[in-house]
């Protein structure tokens, strides 16, 4: 059985602060723990979420234009609509800035760009002087059938979407002083949130759903301890990017691919690049394999790791 809210016992300090955080909103707030908060409306479902991101903690000046800086952060945002199947009516975007904010209309160009390719619109925002840039995104959309993290069964199919590992080679890249260019530029620079892939998954029986964001393995022990169920995952079967090994894939973070649990019986093929890499058991945590033999989980991303 998960803890309360389904962030499980795990997790490091930065679920340790949430806990505490939930724990003080106590009946104040319903639902938190998932990527979207969902509200009924009339017949649908609204999905909403906000996904802060930061210079020197998600972004470096120095790395990315500042346009691309705009579609990383608004893409981080839009891809927690896409782990929860649903389809994007817009974003407001609270925008921080140093010195007179000269910036602002490339990094809403961004913004805008990454937006309108998955067919929403920029509806509003707020501008503030600030020491470092901060691009705060608060995406809305709509679900017929929203998949929460809750939902996977002892049984069911693991899955995941597109291949893992650019966005962390990427990254290295970066860090290492070079300029990464072409499509593993663009894994960090301008990734693509999965919207039409979530849509499709949610329509097609997905029974739970989250984006990649804190990396395969920590990714895979959140939606277990959401389920109440254990994930064995076989590395072997991970659609790796082209020079990555798989446990580097399986720890790689913003990766926004989709990790989805599907029934048994499911055997549609979708238009997209969809992987089984293993099963749902009965009991808990993340099981990854090498062959037959259990290999160590790496380290999701903590905010608050001392
Ligand atoms: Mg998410």
């Amino acid at each position: 059985v998960s803890g309360p809210l389904g962030l499980g016992r795990g997790g490091g300090q930065e679920f340790d602060r949430l806990r505490a955080i939930f724990a003080r909103l106590g009946a104040g707030a319903i639902g938190l723990g998932d990527d979207c908060a969902l509200i009924p409306v009339g017949a649908t479902t609204l999905a909403v979420s906000i996904d802060c991101s930061l210079e020197g903690v998600h972004f470096r000046t120095d790395w990315l234009t500042f346009e691309e800086i705009g579609w990383r952060a608004a893409a981080a945002a839009l891809s927690d609509l896409a782990a929860d199947g649903a389809e994007p009516l817009g974003v407001l975007v609270s925008l921080g800035m140093p010195g007179s904010g000269e910036r602002g209309a490339e990094i809403m160009a961004g913004v805008s760009a990454a937006t309108q390719s998955v067919g929403a619109k920029v509806l509003g925002g707020d501008l503030v002087r600030s020491e470092k840039y901060l691009v705060d995104v608060c995406v809305l959309g709509t679900a017929e059938r929203p998949v929460r993290r809750v939902g996977a069964r002892d049984g069911d199919g693991v899955w995941v979407t597109g291949r893992l590992g650019g966005a962390g080679l990427a990254l290295g890249g970066f860090r290492a002083g070079a300029r990464p260019g072409g499509a593993l530029g663009a894994r960090y620079a301008r990734p693509e949130p999965r919207i039409a892939a979530g849509r499709w998954l949610a329509a097609h029986g997905a029974t739970a759903m989250l984006d990649i964001s804190d990396g395969l393995a920590a990714d895979a022990g959140h939606l277990a301890a959401a389920s109440g169920v254990g994930l064995e995952i076989a590395l072997e079967r991970l659609p790796c990017w082209a020079g990555v090994a798989p446990l580097a894939a399986a720890g790689s973070g913003e990766e926004f691919e989709l990790l989805v649990t599907l029934p048994a019986s499911f055997k549609e093929a979708p238009d997209f690049e969809l992987t089984r890499i293993g099963t749902c058991f009965r009991g808990g945590g993340v099981r990854l394999l090498e062959g037959n033999t259990p290999v160590a989980l790496p380290a999701g991303y903590d905010h608050f790791a001392p």
